[in-house]
């Protein structure tokens, strides 16, 4: 059997990691591939609380530096509880999303907090993935595709089209910074050429 790997599925909302973290996750188990599908905020009990701290709620309850600690130690519950142990099982990891989106997010959009994030990280998580897939795309139809989603707790979209596009060069940055883990894939396709190109991967 080949080394469990901990993937992730990173990109600006709408950009379609949801449906592509998914469909890789079923080829792999259609495979034979013992899999884990897991979610950030989130993917553990304790942090999936802390999500709802985070997304439900006024928005501005927390200061940036707050929001980071919070997303830092969902971060750490998360991989303490759910991904470590999957690996140590020998199971394969995917999670829609991971480290990247609190790098691109609260690194870039809210002050220039990159600093800290990356301090945290390296102090209480330590982990990189070993394959990160950053669908790229246009935020115009990224947010069309968001908003016609709707989902109640995707509040980032209420920023609009230009947050979407710092959001779209910070994961391009992430991308061109780590290409030994990160894929970039284009978005801007139907769902199944996407899905058959990260198969690729498999
Ligand atoms: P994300 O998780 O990145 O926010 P989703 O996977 O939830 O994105 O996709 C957002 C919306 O767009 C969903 O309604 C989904 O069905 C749809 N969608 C996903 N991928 C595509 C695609 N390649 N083309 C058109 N619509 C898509
Ligand atoms: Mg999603």
């Amino acid at each position: 059997m080949s080394k469990p790997r901990f993937i992730t599925f990173e990109g600006i909302d709408g950009s379609g990691k949801s449906t592509q973290s998914r469909r890789f996750a079923d080829h792999l188990r259609a495979q034979g591939e013992d899999i884990i599908l897991t979610r950030e905020p989130g993917g553990s009990p304790g942090a999936e609380e802390i999500r709802a701290l985070l997304l439900t709620g006024d928005p501005d309850r927390w200061s940036p530096e707050t929001e980071i600690l919070l997303f830092t130690a969902a971060r750490r519950d998360h991989l303490e509880k759910t991904i470590q142990p999957a690996l140590a099982q020998g199971k394969t990891v995917i999670s829609d999303r991971f480290a990247d989106s609190t790098r691109v997010y609260q690194g870039a959009t809210r002050g220039d907090l990159r600093g800290i994030v990356d301090s945290l990280h390296s102090l209480m998580i330590g982990r990189e993935p070993d394959l990160t897939f950053i669908i790229d795309m246009d935020p115009q139809t990224a947010l069309q595709r968001g908003l016609a989603r709707k989902s109640g707790e995707d509040r980032f979209e209420e920023f609009g089209l230009g947050f979407q596009e710092t959001l779209r060069h910070g994961f391009l940055a992430l991308a061109h910074a780590s290409p030994d883990r990160c894929v970039l894939i284009d978005g801007n396709r139907t769902p199944d050429q996407i899905a058959s190109e990260i198969a690729a991967y498999a």
